[in-house]
C-alpha cells in the first residue's frame, strides 16, 4: 500500500487537512494507495512558497537547470520498475505499457535537458548606437494538472519543459494515480533545489483551487470539460492556460485497402490501453466496398484479446481505470444501441471484481450518437459505413474536437487531401500510432490550445521580452 505525502514549500508530509482519498486496484478492487487531500488554504500556501523559490531557480544558469534535468532522467530510469508497477496498480494498464510510459518520460526529460540551454532570443537591427534584443524569460509559477491514463509520460513532458525553462512547478497529479505522481515527485525533488517542485494531491476540487490561484501558467492535460473550467479560471486571474484535452479521433478506411491490415490498425487504435489514450480511435468511417469483411475481422480481433490484470504478462486488455469510468463507457454503448446501433462484439458488463470491459464493436452508428460524437475513452470501435472518401472526410471533420485523425489509404491524392482538409492537430496516414520524435501540434477546438509536446512546449513556458538600449543623451555610455 502506497502512502502518499504532499510536498509544500520544500517540506514532505505537509498539509492534508482536507481528508484522505483511497485508490483501488482496477483489476480487483483492493486498496492500493492513500493520499491526503489539500485544503484551499494549503493550496494557497503552496503557491506563496513556490513564488518565493521562483527567483532562485529562474536565476540559475540554464546549463545548471539542464544538468538537474539530466540527473532527474537518470533517477527516474533507476526507479523505472517501481514507477511502472505503481502505474499498473493504480490505473490498470498492462505492465509493459506502463514501462513504455516511464521510458517515454525519461526520453522527454533528456531531450529537454539538451534543448533547454540551446535556446536564446534574437538580436535586432535598430539605430547604430543602440542595442536591441529579445530575451526569453521563465513565466514564473506553473501549475501542472495531469491525468491518469499515461501519468509518467505526460507529467515528465510538462514538468521537464517548465523546469528547464526556469519555472517553479506545483504538480497536481490525478486523484486516480496519486502514488505514481508521488513517486515521480520524490525522484525529481531529490535532484532539484528545495521548493522548486511542489506536490499537491486530491481530486477535482484541489485542481480547481490550484487553477484559481494567482499563478503564471496553468498547464492542464485532461478532459475537455475540465479544460474549459481551467480556461475560465485563467480568464479571471490572467494566468496563461495551456490545454491538451480530449478528442473523438476518426479513422477513415478507404476503398481498396487490405481489410486484414485495416482491421488490425482499427483494433490497435481502439483497444490499446483499453481505449484510454487521448489519440485512440473513437469512430471508424469505412468504405462500403470492404465494410463487411473489415467488420468481421475487427470482431475477430476484439474476441481474441487476452483480458486480465495489467500485472499478468499475458494480458493484452487490462481493466478500465475504475467503475465510475466503466459506467460512462457502458452508458454510451447502451445509449447507441437504444438509438439503433448493433452490437457485434462485447458491450456487456462482465461479472466479477474490478472494472473490466470487453473489446466492443458497434455497427450501424450515426454521427449524432454520443458514442460517435463524444469521447468514449474505452475499448469501443463504433463503425459508420460511407460511400466515398469525400463523404468520410466531410463526416470526420464535423466534430466538436480537433485532436488527431488517421487515414488508411493507398492513394497519395487521398492522403494529401486528408492532410489538407482535416481540422485537427495531427494527421496520421497508414498508421494509427507513431511519428517522428519531437513532433508537436496545436490541438483545435474542444481538444485544447497551445503546443503540448516537442521543442515548442518550451516556448509555451517562456515569456519573451524585447529590450531597447539607447545610448544616453550625449551619445556616450
Ligand atoms: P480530467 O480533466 O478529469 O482530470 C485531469 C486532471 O484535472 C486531474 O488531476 C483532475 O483532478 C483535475 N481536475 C478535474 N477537475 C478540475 C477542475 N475543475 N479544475 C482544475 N483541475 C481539475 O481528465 P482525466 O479523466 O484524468 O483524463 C482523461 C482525459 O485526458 C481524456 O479526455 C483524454 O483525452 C485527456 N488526455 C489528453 C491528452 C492530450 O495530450 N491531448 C493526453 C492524455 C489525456
Amino acid at each position: 500500500m502506497y502512502r502518499v505525502e504532499q510536498l509544500i514549500g520544500g517540506v514532505w508530509g505537509a498539509g492534508g487537512d482536507g481528508g484522505e482519498l483511497v485508490v483501488a486496484d482496477p483489476a480487483d478492487g483492493s486498496p492500493v494507495s492513500t493520499a491526503p487531500v489539500a485544503t484551499p488554504d494549503e493550496v494557497a500556501k503552496a503557491v506563496t512558497a513556490a513564488r518565493g523559490a521562483a527567483p532562485g531557480w529562474s536565476g540559475t544558469a540554464p546549463a545548471e537547470r539542464a544538468a538537474a534535468l539530466r540527473r532527474a532522467a537518470d533517477a527516474i530510469e533507476a526507479a523505472a520498475e517501481e514507477l511502472a508497477q505503481a502505474t499498473t496498480a493504480e490505473m490498470g494498464k498492462p505492465l509493459d505499457d506502463a514501462r513504455g510510459g516511464v521510458a517515454a518520460g525519461v526520453g522527454t526529460l533528456r531531450q529537454y535537458a539538451e534543448l533547454g540551454p540551446l535556446r536564446g532570443g534574437r538580436t535586432l537591427h535598430g539605430a547604430a548606437e543602440a542595442l536591441d534584443f529579445m530575451l526569453p524569460e521563465p513565466r514564473g509559477v506553473v501549475a501542472a494538472i495531469t491525468p491518469w491514463n499515461d501519468p509518467v509520460a505526460v507529467s515528465c513532458g510538462l514538468l521537464g519543459a517548465a523546469l528547464v525553462t526556469g519555472n517553479v512547478v506545483l504538480h497536481k497529479p490525478s486523484e486516480r494515480t496519486p502514488a505514481t505522481g508521488w513517486l515521480l515527485a520524490r525522484t525529481l525533488d531529490g535532484v532539484l533545489p528545495p521548493g522548486v517542485l511542489s506536490l499537491l494531491t486530491g481530486g477535482a476540487e484541489v485542481g480547481a483551487a490550484l487553477a484559481g490561484q494567482e499563478v503564471d501558467v496553468v498547464a492542464h492535460v485532461g478532459s475537455t470539460a475540465t479544460g474549459r473550467a481551467v480556461a475560465a479560471a485563467c480568464a479571471r486571474t490572467g494566468a496563461k492556460a495551456l490545454l491538451e484535452n480530449g478528442g473523438s479521433d476518426p479513422l477513415i478506411v478507404d476503398a481498396g485497402v487490405d481489410p486484414v491490415w485495416a482491421a488490425g490498425q482499427a483494433a490497435l487504435g481502439s483497444f490499446a490501453n483499453a481505449g484510454q489514450i487521448c489519440v485512440a480511435v473513437e469512430r471508424v468511417y469505412v468504405h462500403r466496398d470492404l465494410a463487411e469483411d473489415f467488420v468481421d475481422l475487427l470482431v475477430e480481433r476484439a474476441g481474441a484479446l487476452r483480458v486480465g490484470p495489467g500485472r499478468d504478462p499475458q494480458t493484452q486488455l487490462g481493466p478500465l481505470v475504475d467503475r465510475r469510468h466503466r459506467d460512462h463507457v457502458h452508458g454510451q454503448v447502451t445509449a447507441a444501441v437504444a438509438e439503433g446501433a448493433r452490437l457485434r462484439a462485447g458491450g456487456t458488463l462482465p461479472d466479477g471484481p474490478g472494472a473490466f470491459y470487453p473489446a466492443t464493436v458497434v455497427t450501424d452508428c450515426t454521427d449524432e450518437m454520443a458514442l460517435v460524437r463524444e469521447e468514449t475513452f474505452g475499448p469501443v470501435a463504433p463503425v459508420v459505413v460511407v460511400d466515398s472518401f469525400s463523404e468520410a472526410l466531410k463526416r470526420a471533420a464535423r466534430s466538436p474536437y480537433g485532436l488527431a485523425a488517421t487515414v488508411l489509404t493507398g492513394s497519395m491524392s487521398h492522403a494529401r487531401r486528408a492532410a489538407r482538409e482535416l481540422p485537427v492537430g495531427t494527421v496520421k496516414i497508414n498508421a494509427v500510432f507513431g511519428g517522428a520524435p519531437g513532433g508537436a501540434a496545436q490541438p483545435r477546438r474542444g481538444s485544447g490550445q497551445g503546443f503540448g509536446y516537442g521543442p515548442e512546449l518550451l516556448d509555451e513556458f517562456t515569456a519573451t521580452k524585447v529590450v531597447h538600449l539607447a545610448a544616453p543623451a550625449d551619445g556616450h555610455w
